[in-house]
Parts: structure tokens; C-alpha cells; sequence
């Protein structure tokens, strides 16, 4: 069995009960935690946690749709140079 890995703000200290199976931390630090069950839930954690949305997968494939024009846009000026 692994220790707890929550650490105590006000001690500093690490926690000295078992963490359950399968997880990092003890019941009381949040190893009982299922996660968000309904899609509101899911919705309301996604938002909590996006910081500015630069590394969402939407945001991502917006840059690489964009990098692809900047390059075909690259390749047929140095077409029009080369003629
Ligand atoms: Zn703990």
C-alpha cells in the first residue's frame, strides 16, 4: 500500500494514511472522489480548469488549419518567383 500524497497547509506535513488501491491519495483527500457524473458537472469542471484555452484540441486544430494555408499560401508565392 502507497502513503497519502496530499500535504497539509498548515503543518507542511505529507499525510501518514494509506492511500487507497488504484489511487494517490487517502478517502479523506479526495481517493473516494468518483469525478463529475452528469454532462453539467463535466461541463462546470472543464470550464474551472481551462486557464485561456490556447491548448484545446478545438484551438489546435484551428493553428494547424491555419499553418496549412500559411504554408500552401508560402508554396504558391515561391511558385509565382520561380516562373
Ligand atoms: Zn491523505
Amino acid at each position: 500500500m502507497s502513503q497519502c500524497r496530499a500535504m497539509s497547509k498548515r503543518s507542511r506535513e505529507r499525510c501518514k494514511k494509506h492511500a487507497l488501491i488504484g489511487k494517490n491519495v487517502c478517502r479523506i483527500h479526495g481517493g473516494a472522489s468518483t469525478g463529475p457524473k452528469t454532462e453539467i458537472g463535466l461541463s462546470n469542471m472543464k470550464e474551472s480548469k481551462t486557464i485561456h484555452g490556447m491548448y484545446t484540441q478545438s484551438s489546435l486544430r484551428e493553428l494547424r488549419e491555419f499553418q496549412g494555408m500559411v504554408n500552401e499560401y508560402k508554396k504558391h508565392l515561391k511558385d509565382m518567383a520561380n516562373v
